[in-house]
């Protein structure tokens, strides 16, 4: 009868240990997410941020390359002006 108190003694012990342990584990999983998902909103962050400042720039180049020059002058306009909005020269031959 001691022998089996013992046991089941041993077997509550080791059940208790493996739910302690259980539970540590899923603290780990816990934190383990917690983390991810702070890391995933500071990176979605950083990208966003990253892919409206490419936005920015592929706009302004866009628009730099629309800018052409007065054969006259050299001032500079865009490429659908006609006259140069300095000297009033034709910008392009074939715009008139
Ligand atoms: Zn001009």
């Amino acid at each position: 009868m001691q022998k089996q108190e013992t046991s089941s003694d041993l077997r509550t012990a080791l059940e208790a240990q493996l739910a302690r342990t259980e539970l540590e584990m899923q603290e780990h999983y816990r934190q383990f997410g917690r983390e991810m998902l702070e890391l995933a909103d500071r990176e979605q962050r950083s990208i966003d941020r990253l892919l409206e400042q490419m936005a920015r720039l592929r706009a302004r180049l866009t628009q730099e390359n629309r800018q052409i020059s007065c054969p006259y002058c050299g001032c500079c306009g865009d490429a659908d002006s006609i006259y140069c909005k300095r000297c009033g020269h034709k910008m392009k031959g074939e715009n008139a």
